[in-house]
C-alpha cells in the first residue's frame, strides 16, 4: 500500500493554501493508500483539524521551538526524523521558497528522486509528474522508478478538494543539534496587501508604466479586486518597484486565476513566471507584442486611460 508524507507549510499563523493542493494531490496517488501530513513548530498540533479536513490521516508534529522559523539545517533534520518514522515512498510539499530550498537536500541525502515544480500527476503505470522547462515553452513527464519518489508541486495551479477523515496526531520530540545557522529575527515588510504568491487576481505592470508612481493606477485596480500587484524584471530594473514584485524565470511563479499585465511585452522570460494563470488580461499600446500571443482577452491601448476605466467598472460592479 503506498504511504504518502506530506509536509505542510504555515505562514503567519495560518496553513497555506498549497499544503492542501499536494494532500489532493495526494490522495490522487494514494487510492486508498495511507497520507501522513507533517508540521514543524510548536504551534502545530493547531492544524490538525484542516489537515484531517483534507485527508491527512495521520498528523505528525514536530514540536521544538527551534522550528518556529525555517532554516534548512533545522527543517532538514525534523524531516527526516519525520520520513524515518513514517517510511513513506512518496514525500511531497509545495513549490515555496521552503520546498524549493530544503527538498533537494533531503532527497540529496535519502539519495532519493526528486521532481521539483510539478504541475500535473497522473497515475496508472506508476506515477507520473509533469513540470515545465524551457521557461514553460514545453513541459516534460517525469517518473522515478526507483528509491523513495520526492516532489513538490506548483502552487495555486491544482484545486484543493476537501475529503475528511478521522486522524490521529502524533507528537515527535526531536533533538535539533549542530545547526550552523540560527534566525535570531525576521523582520518583515509590513505591506497589508495580498501575498503575490497566494493571489487569486494579480494585476502585474512593466516597463510602460514609466515610474513608480504609475504603479498607483495598477495598485487601485488590485486592490478594488482583492488581488495584488506585480512586476516585470524591467520595472524592478527600472527602480519603478521593489524586486519582492518581480515575476517570471528569475523571480516569483505565480498561478493566479485573473493575471492583468500592464505595459509588459511579453518577453519568455516573464512568460515562464505567470503563462499558467486561469486567464490572462493583457493591456498594451503596441498591438504586435508577444503578451498577445499568451493573453485569453488583449486590450490595445494606454494603459493609464485602460486600468482607471476597468478600476471605476469593477467598483461599479
Ligand atoms: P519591455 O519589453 O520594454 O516592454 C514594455 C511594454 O510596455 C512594451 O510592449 C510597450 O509597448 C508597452 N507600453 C509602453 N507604454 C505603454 C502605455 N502607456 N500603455 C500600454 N503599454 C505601454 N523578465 C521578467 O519579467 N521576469 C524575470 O524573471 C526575468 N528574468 C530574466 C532572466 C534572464 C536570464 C534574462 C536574460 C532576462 C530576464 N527577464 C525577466 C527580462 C526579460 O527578458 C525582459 O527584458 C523583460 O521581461 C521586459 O519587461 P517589460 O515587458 O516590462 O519591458
Amino acid at each position: 500500500m503506498t504511504k504518502v508524507l506530506v509536509l505542510a507549510e504555515s505562514k503567519n499563523g495560518k496553513l497555506r493554501n498549497v499544503s492542501f493542493e499536494v494532500l489532493t494531490v495526494a490522495r490522487r496517488i494514494t487510492s486508498g493508500g495511507e497520507i501522513a501530513a507533517c508540521v514543524f513548530g510548536s504551534d502545530g498540533e493547531k492544524y490538525f483539524e484542516e489537515l484531517a479536513k483534507y485527508g491527512a490521516q495521520k498528523v505528525y508534529v514536530v514540536d521544538n521551538e527551534e522550528l518556529n522559523r525555517y532554516t534548512p539545517d533545522c527543517y532538514k533534520q525534523a524531516l527526516l526524523k519525520v520520513i524515518g518514522e513514517v517510511q513513506p515512498q512518496i514525500v511531497l510539499t509545495g513549490h515555496t521558497s521552503i520546498g524549493k530550498d530544503l527538498f533537494p537536500s533531503v532527497a540529496a541525502r535519502l539519495n532519493a528522486g526528486l521532481v521539483s515544480d510539478c504541475t500535473d500527476v497522473e497515475t496508472g503505470d506508476g506515477i507520473v509528474f509533469t513540470r515545465p522547462i524551457y521557461s514553460g515553452k514545453a513541459f516534460q513527464k517525469k517518473q522515478i522508478t526507483d528509491g523513495i519518489v520526492m516532489a513538490t508541486i506548483r502552487p495555486n495551479n491544482l484545486e484543493a478538494i476537501e475529503n475528511p477523515v478521522a486522524a490521529e496526531t502524533i507528537k515527535l520530540s526531536s533533538e535539533i543539534k549542530d545547526l550552523r545557522t540560527v534566525v535570531r529575527e525576521v523582520v518583515k515588510k509590513a505591506t497589508g496587501r495580498v501575498d503575490l504568491t497566494e493571489a487569486k487576481v494579480i494585476v502585474s505592470g512593466g516597463r510602460g508604466v514609466k515610474s513608480p508612481e504609475g504603479f498607483k493606477p495598477l495598485q487601485e485596480l488590485a486592490d478594488v479586486l482583492g488581488g495584488a500587484v506585480g512586476a516585470s524584471r524591467a520595472a524592478c530594473d527600472a527602480g519603478y518597484c521593489d524586486y519582492s514584485m518581480q515575476i517570471g524565470q528569475t523571480g516569483k511563479v505565480v498561478t493566479p486565476d485573473l493575471y492583468i499585465a500592464c505595459g509588459i511585452s511579453g518577453a519568455i522570460q516573464h512568460l515562464a513566471g505567470m503563462s499558467s494563470s486561469k486567464v490572462i488580461v493583457a493591456i498594451n499600446k503596441d498591438p504586435e507584442v508577444n503578451i498577445f500571443h499568451v493573453a485569453d482577452y488583449g486590450i490595445v491601448g494606454d494603459l493609464f486611460e485602460v486600468v482607471p476605466l476597468l478600476t471605476e467598472e469593477f467598483k461599479r460592479a
